[in-house]
């Protein structure tokens, strides 16, 4: 669907919304000159613009809301902003934890878990994909520490496995082993540390855990552990697909 056209915005609340700087800062910048048209021409605090008509020292502007980020996560960096250590918002362009409306995580990964991560503002996205009724799968590659004993898929898939403190049954989830420590688990919801604690239930201690997929949408494999890229319309469309 072609995307119609934005209406036009004070430049200040532009630029600061798009966390180029405070009202402040920004307004500096405006009369300094380094906030023109499309052709060059400096444009004053007073301007209502479009987006697509502004540059900042010749650039264009980031891209406006709403963003949907696909991020490789490391391990090593905390999702959450109260967990002590690095930021997984520390490796997105600093301006981005400016913007407003914010970014924020599409659900969790720990600290040491890698993999697909989505970032985003928008969020209708965001509850559609967090929302305990949403029943989005997620996929996970998972090293373990001892070998598989053999009756872990039947154990995940029977729907009845109670995870240590809780009181409600985990959905069935389907797990496939690559060999003897190497397995993929499919879950349907997003339980805290729920796929350490699903192996823990069978004995077992997970070594490593990498998250392949959210629904249809893979890790792209050209994203490197630590980069990352905004959706493309259609991965965005995946994601939204109930
Ligand atoms: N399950 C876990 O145990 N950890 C994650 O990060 C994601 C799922």
């Amino acid at each position: 669907m072609p995307s119609l056209p934005r209406p036009a915005v004070s430049l200040v609340r532009l630029l600061a919304n798009l966390g180029y700087g405070s009202r402040r800062e920004v307004e500096a910048w405006i009369r300094r000159g380094r906030v023109t048209n499309a052709e060059g021409i400096a444009l004053n605090a007073k301007s209502r613009v479009a987006h697509d008509g502004v540059r900042v020292d010749g650039e264009p502007l980031d891209p406006p809301p709403p963003l949907v980020i696909l991020l490789h996560k490391p391990a090593g960096f905390t999702c959450s902003r109260d967990d002590p250590g690095r930021l997984i918002y520390e490796l997105l362009p600093e301006r981005f934890n400016r913007r407003n409306p914010a970014l924020s995580s599409v659900g969790r990964l720990d600290k040491e878990t890698t993999g697909l991560l989505v970032i985003t503002d928008d969020g209708t996205l965001l509850h559609q994909l967090t929302h305990p009724k949403s029943h989005r799968t997620k996929t996970y590659d998972v090293v373990l520490d001892r070998p598989l004993r053999g009756d872990e898929a039947a154990i995940f898939a029977s729907g009845t496995l109670m995870l240590h403190g809780e009181s409600k049954p985990l959905l069935p989830a389907v797990l496939t082993a690559d060999d003897s420590h190497r397995a993929r688990v499919v879950v349907r919801e997003g339980r805290y540390h729920q796929i350490r604690r699903m192996f823990a239930a069978c004995g077992n201690h997970v070594v490593a855990l990498h998250r392949c997929a959210i629904g249809p949408l893979e890790l792209p494999g050209d994203l490197l552990a630590g980069s990352w890229r905004l959706a493309s319309p259609v991965e965005a469309e995946l994601l939204r697909a109930p």
